[in-house]
């Protein structure tokens, strides 16, 4: 058996992860914190929206029968309804309402004929109109309890807050909302080379990944906290690791691969951490630990930094959506059609940086020139990963391709 065959599919590693993720327990947030939160529980209406029928266009109130003669009909204008007002005049026929969008309709009216399809008359010295085309019942009429009817359900359970659903819920008068809680993620980086930016180098390299993941996590809907650098020794990395009440992932980089000073996966193993594999058939990104401990998450992510960004990408975003509550956890995946050609040896699955554009009815992937996973160049501009399948070993111009939308993306 070669190497790679031992290695764990991307799919199976990630429906492992998942199968360790439960949404995490309700807590109430004020609507304008919950943008991308996914309800814990049904919302019902209180009020019914909107509370009258209301005119969908600024025009004339009419009587539909009144208009089934021969055109144009001429109407008497009995009133004007602005929107925030009231019709005092019951619509009898031969008479009808000036009214603006939103006004409530009013009584004895049952659909609006727009502005545009009328002709005042000027001469007259009454207030007349002449509507130029006739209506059917209904028309241009926002009916009462379109948006909600009180008692009803209004969004369910599950439902993800959108910017629209929270629309509905502030039309509602609600300020607050019961949703999953947040995930609080822990982000620790390992290596001796690493300084903080704020620091002289002296031969050392700024720790990027903790920021970035940081960013990443934030984008994602989880809530994160860094706890810095620890050393390559075994004892930083369990003192790091042992401070971790309250959080609910926890997300190490580098020092999970082979070299000798990795300490990532044994300090994991002895603070009991049950670690559910190592290796992913994947590249970049192939070393990823992942474990758990009580209700804890640990993903032990590669050191390169687009090797972490990606495995964020594949593994942790998703994780991090379940326990947000969200059903559809991604990593999205759209079609799209390679520009150039790839090869590699089969073996393993690439996630290939690609920036990708709409031309000619379909989305064109064009391969950035670096691909290299210790260089974030290789990441900047991209805009989305080429899944290049395990076993395919080849992709020439034109092929179908499978593309990931990225989330780092500005
Ligand atoms: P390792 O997994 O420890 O072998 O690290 C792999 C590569 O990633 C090395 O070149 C490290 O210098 C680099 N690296 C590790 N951690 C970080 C970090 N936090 N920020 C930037 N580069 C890193
Ligand atoms: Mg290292």
């Amino acid at each position: 058996m070669n190497d790679s065959a031992t290695l764990l599919p991307e799919e199976d590693a990630r429906s492992q992860i998942l199968a360790l993720c439960a949404p995490l327990p309700t807590e109430w947030l004020l609507l304008d914190d919950a943008l991308g939160c996914v309800l814990a529980e049904d919302v019902m209406a209180q009020r019914t929206l909107p509370p009258w029928d209301n005119s969908a266009m600024d025009g004339y109130a009419v009587r539909s029968a009144d208009l089934a003669g021969p055109l144009p009909v001429r109407l008497n204008v009995g009133e004007t309804i602005y929107a925030g007002a009231v019709g005092h005049q019951a619509l009898v026929s031969g008479v009808c309402a000036r009214i603006m969008t939103g006004a409530p309709l009013p009584a004895g009216a049952d659909a609006v004929v727009m502005r545009e399809r009328t002709r005042p008359v000027v001469q007259s010295g009454a207030d007349q109109v002449d509507v130029l085309e006739a209506v059917a019942p209904g028309q241009f009429v926002r009916p009462r309890g379109e948006d909600a009817r009180e008692g009803q359900l209004l969004l369910a359970r599950c439902t993800p807050l959108g910017i629209p659903e929270l629309g509905l819920l502030w039309a509602q008068g609600r300020q607050a909302v019961p949703v999953s809680r947040a995930p609080r993620v822990a982000i620790l980086s390992t290596g001796d080379e690493l300084c903080h930016a704020d620091e002289p180098p002296n031969g050392r390299i700024v720790d990027t990944n903790a920021p970035s993941l940081a960013l990443a996590v934030r984008r994602a809907g989880g809530i994160p906290t860094r706890l810095g650098i620890a050393r390559d020794t075994r004892d930083a990395v369990l003192a790091a690791l042992s401070r971790l009440d309250g959080f609910d992932v926890v997300l190490t980089s580098a020092g999970v691969s082979v070299g000798e000073r990795d300490y990532v996966k044994e300090v994991l193993a002895e603070l009991g951490v049950e670690q559910h594999f190592w290796r992913v058939a994947i590249k970049p990104g192939k070393p990823l630990v992942v474990g758990r401990r009580g209700a804890t998450l640990f993903f032990g992510l590669p050191g390169n930094p687009t090797s972490s960004l990606v495995t964020f990408e594949l593994f942790v975003r998703p994780a991090l959506r379940k326990l947000l509550g969200h059903a559809q956890v991604g990593p999205g995946r759209v079609a799209g059609r390679l520009e150039g050609k790839l090869s590699k040896p089969s073996g393993l699955a690439h996630f290939v940086r690609v920036t990708a554009a709409w031309r000619e009815g379909s989305l064109w992937a064009r391969p950035l020139a670096t691909q290299t996973s210790g260089a974030l160049r290789s990441a900047a501009a991209a805009t989305h990963l080429l899944h290049f399948p395990r076993e395919a070993s080849s992709l020439t111009a034109g092929d179908a391709v499978e593309l990931l939308p990225l989330s780092w993306v500005a």
